[in-house]
């Protein structure tokens, strides 16, 4: 296509190459040819992470590469913005994007698919901005493993007893899926770790789950969160149900029942927020921005946001008499909707009516290390190896291409016949190692200066022409 045919096509921009970004983009790719449409996709990573399997990076049963899928396996003719997205001036119909490399670019769009995603959800707690590690990127995973690797080795060689047990302590605070399956994947690493490090022994470790809600993940239901629990308890993880943070300082952390616990590590899972490209757009709840059930921002034509971003109206649980019931921040919600928002760009373009979102939830499947975990598929609960085996079919059937599928098989057995090489690389130095340093959350300019600085940038541009 020449430079002057692909001016005149319809240009639809997607942000985010996540579950829901991906899903979308390639679905567009499928039902639109290159005349119909220019796709472009707008992401600072070039892979697609596999979140769910992120507590396995950090634990070393899976490496990095079986998680990321590289979008150039994945998509054919998208043409992809290395970038972030920092704001949107909907009346221009200008996305405002900062490459990878610093420089400023205003992308103007027909279409305009959100699907950033969210990020860590912190709150002001003294010197938790500081200490915390979040669970959300592939560098914060690679990073934690390697804070914890190098914590044992310390530990082995350390001069005191006091800063023995303090670096073996470790504490996790979010009950939720990342914090429970991040807490019981470590908690195998670590006790694997001190069987073969000499200095060490399994006894000497400690994880302790704080979580402000009484129990653990109440999604399970009653039955298989007791039992998840009591999974983790007999593999000595300390529980502290109703507690939270109360403040963090160099080598200790203050629990809001009032206890200390001497501690280097403290991963935050503690929920999560929209991410804040979507601050502004319109009505949110909980910061997650307001869309219909069709996924469209209200009065915005061709504006479409979704997954962890965008509050969808759950049409499954409020048919079910749930009013106002929104789906919640899963993966598989945001796959689906990613799929919905595609044909709804493209019944836009064609001038027919949107459809709506609809999706009655699968079920859970929860890892809890080793042969252990917990799995809910259909409604059916199910613990220990039967759980495991649904767990590991039902994340490897999601992967989205046959070669990562295979690189993750593979990797579980090799673990499972070799083991833990407990090889520490000191990634991600570029970056303070803290929740904002990788989740970027502190570059987003403010909302009411986006319309300047794409202003800004249009000028420079006519300048120059
Ligand atoms: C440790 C962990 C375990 C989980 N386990 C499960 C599970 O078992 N089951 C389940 O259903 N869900 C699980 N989840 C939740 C699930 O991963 C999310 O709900 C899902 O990833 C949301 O999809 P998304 O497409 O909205 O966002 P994401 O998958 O997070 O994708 C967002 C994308 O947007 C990009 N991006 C971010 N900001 C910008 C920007 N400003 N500009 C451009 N691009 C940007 C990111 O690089 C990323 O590629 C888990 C999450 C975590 C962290």
């Amino acid at each position: 296509m020449t430079q002057a045919q692909a001016a005149r096509v319809p240009r639809i921009v997607v942000v985010g190459a996540g579950f829901a970004g991906l899903a979308c983009v390639r679905r567009l790719e499928r039902r639109l040819g290159p005349r119909e449409a220019r796709i472009m996709l707008v992401d600072p990573t070039s892979h697609s992470l596999y979140l769910p399997l992120l507590p396995q990076v950090a634990s070393g049963v899976l490496g990095a590469t079986s998680v990321a899928t590289p979008l150039a396996r994945l998509l054919k003719r998208t043409v992809r913005v290395p970038g972030g997205a920092l704001g949107v001036d909907l009346a221009a119909r200008t996305l405002y994007v900062k490459k990878i490399t610093g420089e400023d670019e205003a992308l103007r769009y027909d279409y305009l698919v959100l699907s950033p995603g969210s990020v860590t959800r912190t709150f002001d707690i003294p010197g938790l901005a500081e200490h915390a590690r979040g669970m959300k990127t592939l560098k914060q995973a690679l990073s934690l493993r390697d804070h914890v690797i190098a914590q044992l080795e310390l530990a082995a060689s350390a001069g005191t007893a006091e800063e023995k047990r303090r670096r073996c302590s470790f504490l996790v605070v979010g009950g939720g899926y990342a914090g429970t399956e991040t807490c019981a994947c470590l908690l195998e690493l670590t006790k694997t770790a001190a069987r073969k490090i000499p200095g060490l022994h399994p006894d000497m470790i400690r994880w302790t789950l704080a979580d402000l809600a009484d129990k653990l993940m109440p999604e399970l239901g009653d039955e298989l969160g007791t039992k998840a629990q009591h999974m983790l308890i007999n593999r000595g993880v300390d529980f502290r149900l109703g507690t939270s943070v109360a403040s963090v300082s160099d080598g200790e952390v203050k629990l809001t029942d009032g206890s200390v616990l001497p501690t280097e590590t403290l991963v935050w899972t503690a929920g999560v927020a929209a991410s804040p490209l979507v601050r502004g757009l319109g009505e949110s709840v909980r910061g997650r921005v307001v869309v219909g059930a069709d996924l469209r921002l209200p009065a915005w034509e061709g504006v479409f946001a979704l997954g962890d971003c965008a509050a969808v109206p759950d049409l499954a649980k409020q048919r079910e008499g749930v009013e106002n019931a929104v789906c919640p921040p899963t993966a598989q919600h945001a796959m689906r909707q990613g799929k919905v928002a595609a044909d709804n760009v493209v019944a836009a373009m064609q001038g027919r009516p949107p459809r709506d979102y609809y999706h009655k939830d699968l079920g859970l499947v929860v890892d809890l290390g080793g042969p252990r975990a917990v799995a809910k598929p259909l409604g059916i609960p199910l613990s220990g190896v039967p759980a495991q085996i649904a767990t590991r079919g039902y994340h490897v059937m999601a992967m989205p291409s046959m070669r990562s599928r295979l690189r993750v098989t593979g990797n579980w057995i090799s673990h499972g016949v070799a083991g833990d090489d407990l090889l520490r690389v000191d990634l991600g130095v570029d970056r303070p190692r803290t929740i904002a340093g990788y989740e970027y959350t502190d570059i987003y300019p403010d909302p009411e200066h986006i319309a300047s600085i794409i202003e800004g940038l249009e000028s420079d541009r006519r300048e120059q022409l």
